[in-house]
């Protein structure tokens, strides 16, 4: 009797067993052959700005860079009291996170290779014109020469992970810490089997891959001179950050007088050399950030002559005279330029 009455249940799930076992392989098949291509967005705040990250696949990828994205802010944010980086500036001498040292110690590299164009010791005087509280005034000229001396990334010394700043001194890493979350992020979602995610960090975009239908991402670089949402050009890239510097970014007005918020560190001054913007082209967010920054406050000629010299990178100049130049490795990447304009080619 107890045979009998197993025997038929068995009879009926067996069929059901099958069906679920393929039913996972089919599951197996389709997560491994990346066919997980669902969109997901994630739009929030972080670092002073608005991002949005479009993920195709992977699962929650898009959420765990989210969340990484977010715990950077938190280390490296010049105002945040709790991050590192203020209570380095507080303290003088701080053992970093291991990560956060080698940020250091690359961002060091780049001010040396830009001659100091980029120097991230430019707090103190960033400060002043009160960029980051967001209590912009106009420093004396005392006032900022007595400031001017503490900018000099020269004089900062790494110890293992211990960074040490001279008396007075203090790092803002505005100028590259998008640039290397968005590398970070892009690392997690490569790691996590993401194949195509565009990365948008508050005009700081990493394109990663390519479009789930194979074709290459169109990344657009801001018009300067527009009202916000309208762009001087489109390029197509795969696997390429695209980042853009300019003054149009962030400023306050007083007296009728523009003060924008990058800096010359020769100076002190809010940079104001004939550029509008600055974008770059190249593998690395960080670079691409760095030089940037680094290339808006060299002006136009030095920074082509810094292209023709050091390359690695493609960049767009967008001149306060509305002309745009293109560095020769983007011809084959611009799709289209608004208002018919066709670009200067820059050529080594
Ligand atoms: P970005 O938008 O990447 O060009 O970075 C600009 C931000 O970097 C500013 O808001 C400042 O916090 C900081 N900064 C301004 N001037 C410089 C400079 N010459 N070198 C390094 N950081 C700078
Ligand atoms: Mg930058």
């Amino acid at each position: 009797m107890n045979a009998k009455r197993t025997e038929k249940p068995n009879r009926t799930a067996r069929p059901l067993r099958y069906l679920a076992a393929a039913l996972a392989l089919l599951f197996a098949v389709f997560s491994l052959c990346g066919c997980d291509t669902a969109e997901k967005t994630e739009t929030f705040t972080a670092m002073d700005t608005v991002m949005t990250l479009t993920v195709y696949g992977g699962g929650s990828a898009v959420k765990d860079a989210e969340a990484l994205i977010l715990e950077l802010e938190k280390k490296l944010s010049v105002t945040d009291e709790n991050s590192e980086i203020h209570r380095l500036n507080e303290s003088g001498s701080l053992e970093l996170d291991p990560d956060t040292a080698v940020l250091v110690s690359r961002a060091l590299s780049l001010c040396a290779e830009t001659d100091g164009a980029l120097d991230i010791t430019i707090y103190p005087v960033v400060r002043a014109w009160g960029f980051t509280t967001g209590d912009c005034r106009v420093p004396t000229g005392e006032e900022l020469a007595s400031l001017l001396p503490l900018v000099d990334f020269g004089a900062v010394r790494i110890s293992g992970n211990t960074v040490t700043l001279p008396e007075g001194a203090m790092l803002d890493l505005g100028a590259v810490a998008k640039g290397y979350a968005s590398d970070c992020a892009a690392a997690l979602l490569r790691e996590k089997g993401v194949e195509s995610a565009i990365l948008n960090l508050g005009g700081n975009v990493y394109a990663l891959g390519s479009k789930p239908d194979g074709s290459a991402w169109r990344v657009g670089v801001a018009d300067p001179f527009g009202e916000g949402g309208t762009y001087s050009l489109v390029l197509s890239v795969t696997d390429m950050a695209v980042v853009t510097s300019g003054g149009y970014q962030r400023f306050f007005e007083q007296d009728g007088v523009i003060y924008r918020h990058i800096i010359d560190p020769a100076t002190g001054r809010p940079v104001d050399n004939g550029l509008a913007s600055v974008t770059i082209v190249c593998e690395e967010g960080l670079k691409a950030d760095a030089l940037s920054t680094a290339l808006y406050v060299m002006g136009y000629e030095k920074a082509v002559e810094y292209w023709k010299k050091h390359g690695g990178f493609d960049a767009v100049f967008i001149l306060n005279d509305g002309s745009i130049h293109i560095t020769e490795g983007l011809e084959s990447c611009l799709a289209s330029a608004s208002g018919g304009q066709t670009p200067e080619i820059i050529k080594k």
